[in-house]
């Protein structure tokens, strides 16, 4: 992997492949965003360029011995920290401290990543401080947080902080097809549902229980028009075990109608969640208004407030089938 593999960053890419280029590195960075944003992952691939030894090629060049050794996860320039148990403490940052100074290793930078770094107590945090206030010779420090407010402001401002972005639903469908043989159907709901996050993409693509529940969810809101009730309502009593699963069918019944009031408006379908199931929601919506898709929609945020305060939950999914398959076939 090397920086073109991070998607949507161009910011931090740009001035990450510049800093090795250049050799103009810094101490320490902070790389901030939310989990599976890819912070590890640019922290890898930085780690590796700033040890490759290919002089000639675009680093890292994934092909000398070093980019080679961090790949297969066995350079001795790169430790990385993470919690042990709740928070990373003050002993396991003097301990890395002072392996850094002691402990011999090859040329280039020794990297250091902290993971969770938003989970050091503040006494960690104040023995990182020191570090940074005379940082150890060739030794670059990243620290991966969801958010820089957690870390105290004095280790913040001895650092170079990059924000990472939310990707554009769009480049993450495109890297998806790309790099990974997944359906069309998969990928936009995958990517219309990461939020911006390519890794919360890829877990869910990942995840064949995620994948099968989908397809019968699908199933399930396909039926509403023209169903049997009885039928309905043991589906869903299959597809809601825990609160959890309810909570996931909820949400999917929501997303498909608003959708569908979204092709109703005109929308371009491209841009809806459910956008590879377009033709079953278009055919759904024929012979019903606006207002009676608000209807639908009304009924579940009801149910899923009343699963919320867990009133009688089988009894709420019953009534919202029912109420629902009025309106689909009143
Ligand atoms: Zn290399």
């Amino acid at each position: 992997m090397n920086f073109e593999g991070i998607i949507g960053q161009p910011v931090l890419v740009g001035s990450l492949k510049r800093a090795v280029k250049e050799d103009l590195v810094a101490n320490a960075y902070i790389f901030c965003g939310p989990k599976g944003s890819g912070k590890k992952m640019a922290a890898e691939i930085f780690a590796k360029a700033l040890n490759c030894r290919d002089d000639s090629a675009d680093k890292p060049c994934n092909a000398c011995i070093s980019c080679r050794k961090m790949e297969s996860g066995n350079h001795p320039n790169i430790e990385t920290i993470r919690p042990s148990g709740a928070s990373i403490k003050i002993k396991q940052i003097r301990e890395v401290i002072s392996n850094v100074s002691k402990k011999p290793f090859e040329s280039g930078y020794k990297v250091l990543i902290i993971d969770e770094a938003d989970k050091m107590t503040q006494e960690a945090q104040d023995a990182f401080l020191k570090t940074l206030e005379e940082p150890p010779a060739n030794t670059v420090f990243i620290l991966l947080a969801q958010s820089q407010y957690s870390l105290l402001p004095t280790v913040v401002s001895r650092c170079q902080v990059f924000y990472l972005k939310e990707v554009p639903r769009q480049q993450i469908e495109s890297c998806l097809a790309e790099k990974f043989g997944y359906n069309g159907e998969q990928i936009s709901f995958a990517a219309a549902s990461a939020n911006g996050i390519i890794g919360r993409a890829i877990e869910m693509l990942n995840n064949q229980e995620l994948i099968d529940l989908r397809k019968r969810q699908i199933d399930l809101v396909s039926r509403l028009k023209g169903g049997s009730y009885t039928e309905l309502s043991a589906a869903a009593s299959e597809l809601t075990v825990t609160k959890g699963d309810l909570e996931k069918l909820l949400d999917f019944m929501l997303s498909w109608h608003r959708d569908m009031l979204f092709i109703k408006q005109g929308c371009d379908v491209r841009l809806i969640i459910n956008s590879h199931n377009a033709d079953i929601i278009r055919s759904q919506a024929a012979g019903l208004d606006e207002k009676r898709i608000y209807r639908i929609i009304d009924a579940i945020t009801r149910t899923i407030s009343y699963v919320n305060h867990n009133v009688g939950i089988k009894n709420s999914i019953d009534s919202m089938l029912l109420n629902i398959m009025e309106v689909y076939n009143g």
